[in-house]
């Protein structure tokens, strides 16, 4: 007797992992597929979720579920304490940047006042100087060695999660700076840590007697590794196991996931792969999905790095289009209709909007994702 076989999730980034994490809160048998990490590594900290109109043009009635999919995402990620509000953040380069849903660690700079104290850990002249401008700077000698300067906070952050014998050095160097700086709040780069940034934070709120919070980053992202790690965790933390692999094909009759010669079937399919970055969508030589030849919204015919339209490179075809999707994600084709019952798609490989001029980006992921579990789930029974 053969047992059903399992719904498997193609990719592992924010998309892939609420869908996996809430089809195994529905009783679902998952397996998720993913062979590096995506966007969702490389995402700043601020969250974009498009509440206010965005992710309703994006997918008409997508809006609908984005209650339910951050909360169950906010329960997941625990170790971000993810805080909802209107928030505008500053990053490393001293831009400020609007968002809708953050990890504590930055959210709480929302509610610093006037006299802020910001932690100087570039020379002048670094891009990253730039988030000198949101208060008072304070030197700070540290971290110590001769690779402090000229590495990403990224990385220091790696450092402070792997020696944690580093934090309590900077505990140190902190209090020495602050001794002549009265100050009301403390800004850091995000250097705290990947896992343990928050209870990191946490210790030195504690110990300096003052609120304390991280900016925003640019790339490479301490925020991106942390999300990364995070949801790593979430589905360890929910049963769902992940298997290191490239998927090369998708096979429609019968439905099953190819990985070289290994065919392995599945009940349905949540297409989670990303875009570009990640091969979600190929370029070469036209824009395609490239499992299972989907068909696209937005299609182009030419390279997207030379297209350009009269609306400019970024609302042009290339960085809108993505498979179609029907109300319950199911992919469908140019008739609109489904092309397949079991297969579904979630998050930057889904078509019709430019994800990083939309700002939506993490509403759509968050909300793909939860909406093609929900669909799943209904399927299956559960
Ligand atoms: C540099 C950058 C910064 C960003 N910053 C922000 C921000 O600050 N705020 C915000 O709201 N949004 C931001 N975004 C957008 C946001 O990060 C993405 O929209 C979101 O993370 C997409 O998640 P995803 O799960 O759809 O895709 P991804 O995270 O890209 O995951 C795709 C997954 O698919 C897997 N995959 C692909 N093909 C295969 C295959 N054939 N076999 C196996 N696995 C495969 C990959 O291994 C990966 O695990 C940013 C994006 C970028 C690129």
């Amino acid at each position: 007797m053969s047992a059903c076989p399992p719904v498997f999730v193609l990719g592992a980034g924010l998309a892939g992992t609420v869908a996996a994490c809430r089809l195994a809160a529905r009783g679902v048998p998952v397996r998720v597929i993913a062979d590096r990490p995506g966007a969702s590594a490389l995402h700043g900290g601020g969250w974009l979720l498009g509440a206010a109109g965005p992710l309703d043009a994006a997918w008409p009635g997508a809006a609908r579920h984005l209650d339910a999919a951050t909360a169950f995402a906010r329960a997941g990620l625990e170790a971000l304490d993810l805080r909802a509000g209107t928030f505008v953040l500053p990053d490393v380069e001293g831009a400020r940047r609007p968002c809708e849903l953050a990890p504590a660690s930055h959210a709480v700079v929302a509610t610093f006042g006037p006299r802020l104290g910001v932690i100087d850990l570039v020379p002048l002249g670094h891009p990253f100087a730039g988030m000198q401008a949101a208060g008072t700077p304070i030197a700070v000698d540290w971290p110590p060695g001769p690779d402090a300067f000229g590495r990403s906070f990224a990385y220091v952050s790696q450092r402070i999660e792997a020696e944690p014998a580093l934090l309590d050095g900077l505990l140190a160097a902190l209090r020495a700076a602050l001794a002549g700086h009265p100050v009301d709040a403390l800004l850091l780069p995000p250097v705290l840590g990947v896992l343990r940034a928050e209870a990191h934070r946490r210790r030195l709120v504690e110990a300096l007697g003052v609120p304390v919070g991280e900016a925003l980053d640019v790339l490479p992202s301490a925020p991106g590794l942390r999300l990364h790690a995070a949801l790593s965790a979430w589905r360890v933390a929910a049963g769902v196991e992940t298997e290191t692999a490239r998927v090369t094909a998708i096979e429609l009759s019968p439905l099953g996931v190819r990985i070289g010669d290994a065919l392995r079937p599945a009940s349905a399919v949540v297409l989670a792969t990303g875009r570009y970055l990640t091969g979600g969508l190929s370029m070469h030589p036209t824009v395609a999905e490239p499992l299972a030849g989907l068909p696209l919204a937005v299609p182009v015919a030419t390279n997207p790095l030379t297209e350009a339209r009269r609306e400019g490179p970024y609302d042009a075809g290339p960085f809108a289009t993505g498979v179609r999707v029907d109300a319950a994600m199911r992919v469908c084709g140019a008739d609109g209709r489904p092309v397949h019952d079991g297969l579904y798609a979630a998050g930057d490989v889904v078509g019709g909007l430019d994800t990083l001029t939309s700002r939506c980006a993490s509403g759509l992921a968050l909300v793909g994702g939860y909406a093609a579990a929900e669909a799943v789930a209904a399927q299956e029974g559960r």
